[in-house]
């Protein structure tokens, strides 16, 4: 008979998750570096470095493994192996995963973080329930306190999830657009913010886009508000074209099968000469069109050079709300829309509002959500769903010095990962967030199994 050892294990499992972000040119996070930048004579002395920031032996996305990545100036001046040289701040990335900061390129700033105190659940009592809530600001700057109290929360949750831009829409009122450009400017060495708006009535966003508050015309087109007929659509062309600005418009948020607004405004964009400068988001009811309908509006788009967004992860949470036994996953034609050569994105939309309770400004939630809703798991798959948060919405924001390659912004988040679908899967911790080329977060995630077992 054999002697059991009776082992008594206790494992006791803590997470500490902390996360930081400093002014860039004031109260950096890391020590090093904030010696390095604040004080006069180690400025001077910073002068004589190779480089502003030497990042060793990193996973580099699309350019590949090991490599070391050198920033100066704002800007990846070197990419290779065995960079020699010294630097301000030194990384030793050891195989992590370095990746271009992700894009957020449809959301509501305007709208985020509002508690009606009501608990809409469809898209239409999510609606009528905002209206209600605005009703209770009679006052300019009550709308403007509200807006950035509420905004800011969530800006700060995407500058330390590693977004480094986005476009966000802001409507209604012009005193919210004034409370977001105002963010704008106070977070502009953190993240870039595209302000899109869906007022058409140029009395009241003529002085805002004279002001330069605005960065892309918007509007809400769907079939049953008669978008066409009521000239909503033509109009936000009209005052994209006169002020020289990109169009980004939610177009048939619906499981109602007519796209007849997503197919206007093909035509319009060709017709217009806007290809390349007009998104749409949503276009939920192209999954609910034919096959044989939706494949002749995607050809279409595809030559019309139209961008999609898919705000997947919002129109799963609002869609198929009518449906019984099998509920229709929400989002667009995502696949299709990608094999016929559009530039698809997914952005976040809607971030703990009425519309959608859920969502934590992270980009790498939104890609998980995202791969697992359009099917998308291989490692071909998970790295097209990479590009859907980085280098595809990179072209909706008309950059063109994004990626991560030598000349290009830098703008990087260093990920505990080792690869796009490593990151992805994993939830990864974003160590370092890299903006204009100067270390704005570092994010620290601890896990350790105390085993107090004394044998
Ligand atoms: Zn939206």
């Amino acid at each position: 008979m054999r002697k059991l050892k009776l082992w008594i294990l206790m494992l006791i499992t803590t997470m500490i998750f902390t996360s930081t972000i400093g002014f860039a040119d004031n109260a950096l996070v890391m020590d090093s570096y904030q010696i390095a930048s604040n004080s006069q004579n180690n400025q001077q002395q910073s002068n004589s470095y190779d480089y502003d920031i030497l990042i060793k032996s990193g996973n580099v996305y699309k350019e590949g493994n090991k490599l070391d990545m050198a920033i100066k100036d704002g800007v990846i001046v070197a990419v290779k192996p065995n960079i020699k040289g010294s630097a301000k701040l030194n990384i030793n990335a050891d195989g992590k995963f370095i990746s271009p900061g992700y894009l957020d390129t449809h959301n509501h700033l305007g709208k985020t973080n509002i508690d009606t105190g009501k608990e809409s659940k469809t898209l239409m009592e999510a609606v009528k329930d905002t209206e209600e809530y605005w009703e209770n600001f009679k006052d300019s700057e009550q709308i403007k306190k509200d807006v950035k109290e509420r905004a800011e929360k969530t800006i700060i949750r995407m500058i330390k999830n590693g977004t480094t831009g986005i476009r966000t829409n802001v409507d209604l009122h012009i005193e919210a657009i004034e409370a977001v450009h105002e963010l704008k400017v106070k977070y502009k060495d953190y993240i870039d913010i595209q302000i899109a708006t869906h007022i058409t009535d140029e009395d009241i966003i003529g002085p805002a886009i004279e002001k330069g508050w605005i960065d892309c015309i918007g509007a809400y087109a769907q079939p049953e508000w008669n978008s066409i007929e009521n000239g909503t659509i033509d109009k936000a062309f009209e005052l994209a074209q006169k002020y020289n600005l990109p169009i980004d418009i939610h177009v048939d948020e619906s499981d109602e099968p007519n796209i007849d607004c997503f197919l206007y405004i093909i035509d319009k964009t060709i017709e217009t000469g806007m290809q390349g400068k007009v998104t749409v988001g949503h276009v939920t009811a192209l999954s609910a069109v034919d096959d044989d309908v939706a494949a002749k509006a995607i050809k279409k788009a595809a030559e019309s050079g139209i961008n999609v967004t898919s705000l997947t992860s919002c129109n799963m949470y609002l869609m198929g709300r009518s449906d019984t036994g099998i509920i229709r996953r929400g989002p667009t034609r995502v696949d299709g829309l990608l094999k016929a050569g559009v530039t698809v994105s997914y952005a976040s939309d809607n971030i703990r509002d009425p519309f959608r309770p859920f969502g934590n400004g992270d980009m790498l939630e939104e890609g998980l959500l995202t791969a697992q809703i359009i099917q998308y798991g291989t490692k071909t798959d998970l790295n097209t769903v990479y590009d859907m948060g980085t280098y595809n919405p990179a072209k909706v924001m008309g950059y063109t010095n994004y990626g991560l390659k030598v000349g290009d912004r830098a703008d990087i988040v260093i990920l505990d990962a080792e690869s796009a679908a490593d990151a992805l899967i994993g939830q990864a911790t974003k160590l370092y967030v890299i903006k204009n080329g100067k270390l704005t977060v570092k994010n620290e995630k601890k896990s350790t199994i105390l085993d107090i077992d004394s044998k």
